[in-house]
């Protein structure tokens, strides 16, 4: 049984495992960077140590102080979040041998899933489709040639460690192919310590579906249904619901069958997002990449499900057996996210942090919102730059559209620019309002919604 946990993480998703521990009685440690003493995950855990200064690497990314402060706390178990040390072969290791269970898959099977080329080669091995390409490190111009003159054009080039969108070029003409091989190589080794990519083709029009699946010890597997995360902006989601206005019944049923069969492939337990991107001609859908951790937008699945994702992710850690089977999942209305980033879209989207001088979120039936913020609180400048998670559920797509307008119109915020009315154009766009949304639709049409959002603005 597990009755004290440590939280490797800040900001809302520390405060989401900390509410998760409290309603199952299970006592909470935080840490937390010199920056972040008067945070609310440091006020609401049961006890709470300083591990260093603000830069990652000083303190959340510190895994000698953190293992340090979990044993002298005398925890049974780390709950990392995602992010930070979420994904760590290092980490999940470091648990395993100190006899701390890391709430999360074994250090191999986030090695597998890590390596986005292990990955493909392990699902297409167990039947999973995904996304015609080489199988294997580009290591030459020749072998590239050789690749792309397979797959034809355009193609995209990805980093073989990559995450957050970083390391990708799409490639449309021959001329172009070695110079992008060389930026997302040179941006995967800055950002990832690893310059390997490879090359896939690129499905212009399309839509990301990802699918939710919970995995115990026992071998029991079931899927939660898809979340539609379509709306990006340089390969980052902007907002995403739950189920997909794209997915139709029978569609469901094979997505959640093959991500069933890539957790089973790599011998996966814990909660696990496995990544499709899905054509938007003729619904023909590839696999990805499987996320080995708790998703930021976890929530939209959880509100159309009413399973609570993050308490399920103790229970596996400890040995329980998964409660349900894949018939007793239902999936039942409509849920929303928009992520709150502290940002001005006029500008690139650069982060603004700065001081939160009044923070008032909305609040009513059907509303959820998941945040670390209040009045007077910072939005620092040295972790990401998420203010808030707001999620509606409504019986319908069309109620909770409404629904999320409404939330949105009563979010005060003042002392920083957010993204706020961005959100407020996106979901006032026929494009949205009718479900059409792919990949490419937010950087298409982003100048002509930041021109409705001044002009809202200045109303
Ligand atoms: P999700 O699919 O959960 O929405 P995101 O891509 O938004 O995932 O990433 C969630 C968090 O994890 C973000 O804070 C992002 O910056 C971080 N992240 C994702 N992948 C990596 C990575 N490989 N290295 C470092 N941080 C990452
Ligand atoms: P990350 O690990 O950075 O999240 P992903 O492999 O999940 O990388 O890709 C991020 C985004 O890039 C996807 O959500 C999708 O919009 C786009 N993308 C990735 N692969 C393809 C592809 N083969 N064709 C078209 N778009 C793609
Ligand atoms: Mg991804």
């Amino acid at each position: 049984m597990i009755k004290k946990v440590l939280i490797a993480n800040r900001g809302e998703i520390a405060l989401r495992i900390i509410r998760a521990c409290a309603e199952m009685n299970i006592a909470t440690v935080a840490v937390y960077s010199n920056v972040d003493r008067d945070s609310l995950h440091v006020k609401l855990a049961n006890e709470a140590y300083c591990i260093g200064t603000a830069q990652a690497n000083q303190s959340y990314l510190d895994i000698k102080r953190i293992i340090a402060v979990a044993e002298y706390a005398q925890v049974d178990a780390i709950h990392p979040g995602y992010g930070f040390l979420a994904e760590s072969i290092e980490f999940a290791r470091a648990c395993e041998n100190s006899g701390i269970t890391f709430i999360g898959p074994s250090s191999d099977a986030i090695q597998k899933m890590g390596n986005k080329i292990i990955a493909k080669e392990t699902m297409s091995e167990a039947g999973v489709p995904v996304v015609p390409g080489y199988e294997g490190v580009i290591s030459s111009a020749e072998e590239a040639h050789a690749t792309v003159a397979e797959i034809g054009y355009p193609v995209l080039i990805k980093a073989v460690s990559g995450g957050g969108g970083k390391g990708m070029r799409i490639v449309h003409h021959e001329r172009d192919l070695e110079k992008s091989i060389r930026q997302a190589s040179n941006e995967a080794l800055q950002s990832f310590g690893d310059a390997s990519i490879y090359i896939e083709k690129y499905i212009p029009t399309a839509r990301h579906i990802e699918v939710q699946i919970i995995a115990d010890k026992h071998g029991n597997v079931v899927h939660l249904g898809e979340r539609d995360c379509s709306a990006q902006r340089r390969y980052q989601k902007v907002f995403e619901e739950a189920p997909s206005p794209f997915v139709t019944p029978k569609l469901r049923q094979e997505m959640g069958e093959a991500a069933v069969k890539a957790a089973r492939a790599s011998d996966y337990v814990g909660v696990g997002t496995v990544e499709f991107i899905v054509s938007d001609d003729d619904a023909s859908f590839y696999f990805m990449e499987m996320n080995t951790r708790i998703q930021v937008e976890h929530p939209v699945s959880e509100m159309v499900t009413g399973i609570d994702i993050v308490k399920n992710q103790i229970k596996i850690a400890q040995g329980d057996y998964l409660p349900w089977s894949q018939n007793d999942i239902h999936i039942e209305g409509w849920s929303l996210e928009c992520r709150i980033n502290a940002e001005d879209p006029e500008r690139e989207f650069m982060p603004v942090p700065g001081q939160i001088r009044r923070y008032k979120p909305p609040f009513g039936e059907g509303i959820r919102v998941d945040s670390a913020m209040s009045t007077g609180a910072e939005i620092s400048p040295f972790y990401d730059s998420m203010i808030a998670k707001l999620i509606v559920w409504a019986p319908t797509r069309e109620a909770a559209i409404d629904k999320m307008q409404a939330a949105l119109a009563d979010f005060e915020i003042v002392g920083i620019p957010t993204t706020i009315p961005l959100h407020q154009a996106l979901l006032a766009h026929p494009t949205v309002r009718e479900g059409e949304v792919t990949t490419k639709f937010l950087e298409e049409n982003l100048d002509a919604l930041l021109d409705t959002q001044s002009e809202a603005v200045n109303e």
